[in-house]
């Protein structure tokens, strides 16, 4: 059975309003867990089974029942990791090994955050744009359509950004490139770094 943890208390006023995270988290992630159990529910084999490792090898996964899992799984793995990304400790700056990849990859902070901030405003209707550890160890920014997720890939993301309009709509309405703006105030640099040590390819260790 998978289950939701609670995001209670945290407010990221006023960056991102506190009606959308309660919806975001309460209803839409919510929908995704229980859709999730519902889709699985006929199939022991998989009940014990983490949502990365359903997402890793989505080809085992009965056909019946796969885009169900790739899609509701998908929701409730980035929604779990968005959540990560998200801190009351507004504008913190990268940790060490986050900025020197950072700066390797794209020069300095400022032309990374324009190049994602371009490709969260080109992901055409509902998507993430995440920055992802490659196996050469460089960053690459990418997005995905829906819920689809780079762990379907086999590939670590370190950072990613929801761009569905729920995400983003009640205050923001169609302006997506506010919403970006504002989520480099309420973004986490620590987790982002404790998730570049965890991933799997990092500095030639895997
Ligand atoms: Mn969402």
């Amino acid at each position: 059975m998978h289950t939701l943890n609670t995001l209670a208390g945290i407010s990221l006023e006023p960056y991102i309003d506190s009606l959308t995270m309660q919806i975001h988290h309460d209803k839409h992630h919510q929908a995704y867990v229980d859709n999730l159990n519902k889709a699985i529910e006929g199939f022991p084999e998989l009940q014990n089974k983490e949502v990365w490792e359903l997402l890793t090898n989505l080809e085992s996964i009965p056909e019946e029942i796969r885009l169900k899992v790739r899609n509701n799984g998908g929701g409730h793995a980035n929604h779990t990791f968005f959540w990560k990304l998200l801190t009351p400790e507004f504008d913190q700056t990268p940790l060490e090994k986050t900025n020197s990849l950072l700066i390797s990859n794209f020069g300095d902070l400022e032309t990374f955050k324009t190049k994602f901030k371009e490709a969260a405003l080109s992901r055409f209707g509902s998507g993430w744009a995440w920055l992802v550890l490659t196996d050469e160890n460089t960053l690459s920014i990418s997005t995905t359509p829906n819920q689809d997720t780079p762990w379907m890939e086999k590939k670590d993301a370190i950072l990613g950004l929801d761009v569905w309009e729920h995400a983003y709509y009640l205050k923001y309405q169609n302006r997506r490139a506010d919403y970006v703006d504002a989520f480099w105030h309420v973004l986490n640099w620590k987790q982002v770094e404790e998730n570049l040590q965890k991933a799997r390819g990092y500095l030639g260790t895997k």
